[in-house]
């Protein structure tokens, strides 16, 4: 077997776990569709074209004021509502991709307090913007929003762009955040279709294909740029985004509690169950890793993950994949930690045994305790060094570094 301090997923061919969900997703959505078309739900591109022609200009200036009225009634308070700063707002955006709103809270106002000003976040430390981030995942995001900082605070003199293509040219910022900060800060009618206003779109249309299809992505940005062009587009965005979160909900629409179920295809023809077609997801892999908390005079070893790594820029005990054919010795993990680190250690102890996901994985990280004996760390691993245990809270920790960092804590 080969030790790696590289994490599982550099092992597992990523075109193959691509494919794989993909052709699950077309497979999967093309048998609904057949499914939903024997019924009688018609999804022609004619008949679409035809529902969308009926959101004429009229229908859309009663649909948009059902919805702001229903929205200036019954929006959460949320700490990023109401804030027209740009900088409020591409945080509060980025926070919430693949996120929940209820775990973004705290987060977003911790961050905003210790960086209030775009210029505050381009100084910071890469180190302190991920400590601030730690728990929150999908780490590139922060590594992003630090770099995209300084882009704004120093090559554009701290003005953000109110342009949706010049906002795309920042990084980490795609086309619906970039239509959010121009909609929401700058009250421009740009487009934004994310989760929840997809899933509304589709169901307002009767869309019952894919809708992450290029046919499908085609049809649901087409609307949502019909729907923006008044003189409220920030307003308008909001409505759906918040009618999608809290009443078109993917698992049970309410939609006798919906301000525009009277232009709701879905709702007229009962579909809302069906609609929109939902990707099977893969089913979870499970693999097991080794940590292994190397002790030497009071500190611990620690490395930085590398840029291209699970989790680069934060630092972590030593980790290796682990193929469980292998056993879990003290030797064969003192082997993986001379192989990788170029120390002599003895295994002492076990300290527990951490399940978590990444991903579609479902990951067994089995940590061990050890002992340095001899040797210094290569000298071609960049990033590794021994901490002393009271330097851990000023580093950002993958989540279960910090688990076994508080471990070790406990153990003192
Ligand atoms: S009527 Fe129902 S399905 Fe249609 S948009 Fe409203 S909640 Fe969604």
């Amino acid at each position: 077997m080969q030790f790696s301090i590289y994490n599982f997923q550099f092992a597992i061919p990523p075109l193959a776990v691509w494919l794989s969900g993909d052709t699950m997703r077309t497979m999967h959505a093309s048998s609904t569709a057949a499914r939903l078309k024997s019924q009688g739900h018609a999804n022609e591109s004619g008949s679409l074209r035809s529902r969308l022609a009926g959101f004429d200009a009229r229908v859309l200036a009663s649909f948009r004021r059902r919805l702001i009225a229903w929205y200036q009634d019954n929006a959460r308070p949320l700490p990023w509502r109401d804030r027209s700063d740009p900088y409020a707002v591409w945080v509060s955006e980025i926070m919430l991709q693949q996120t929940t709103v209820a775990a973004v809270v705290p987060y977003f106002n911790r961050f905003l307090t210790r960086f209030p000003t775009v210029e505050k976040l381009a100084g910071a430390r890469e180190d302190e913007v991920l400590r601030l981030w730690e728990g929150l995942g999908y780490y590139s995001r922060a590594r992003n929003l630090h770099k995209a900082a300084r882009e704004v605070a120093g090559r554009r003199g701290g003005r953000f762009p109110d342009d949706v293509a010049e906002l795309m040219e920042l990084p980490g910022i795609g086309r619906y955040t970039a239509g959010a900060i121009a909609s929401f800060a700058f009250n421009r009618p740009a487009p934004i279709v994310e989760a929840n206003s997809e899933r509304a779109f589709c169901r307002l249309l009767g869309f019952c294909g894919d809708p992450r299809s290029a046919a499908g992505r085609k049809l649901l940005w087409e609307f949502a740029s019909r729907v923006v062009k008044c003189k409220a587009p920030g307003l308008v965005n909001q409505a759906l985004m918040e009618l999608g979160a809290t009443v078109c909900t993917s698992e049970s629409p309410e939609c006798g509690a919906c301000p525009v179920r009277k232009y709701c295809e879905a709702h007229n023809r009962g579909w809302q169950h069906e609609i929109p077609l939902r990707a099977r997801r893969a089913a979870p892999t499970s693999v097991t890793e080794i940590a292994v908390a190397v002790h030497r005079d009071g500190r611990y070893l620690l490395r930085k993950r590398a840029a291209g790594e699970r989790w680069a820029g934060l630092w972590d005990f030593a980790r290796f994949g682990w193929d469980e054919r292998d056993g879990k010795t003290p030797s064969a993990i003192a082997g993986a930690v001379r192989d990788a680190y170029g120390l002599d250690v003895v295994v002492t102890g076990r300290l527990a045994e951490i399940r978590h996901s990444v991903t579609r994985f479902r990951i067994t990280l089995c940590c061990f305790l050890a002992e340095w004996m001899a040797g210094e760390i290569d000298s071609k691993l960049r990033g590794a060094r021994w901490i002393a245990p009271r330097q851990f809270d000023r580093l950002p920790l993958s989540t279960t570094g910090r688990k076994l960092a508080r471990l070790l804590g406990e153990r003192a």
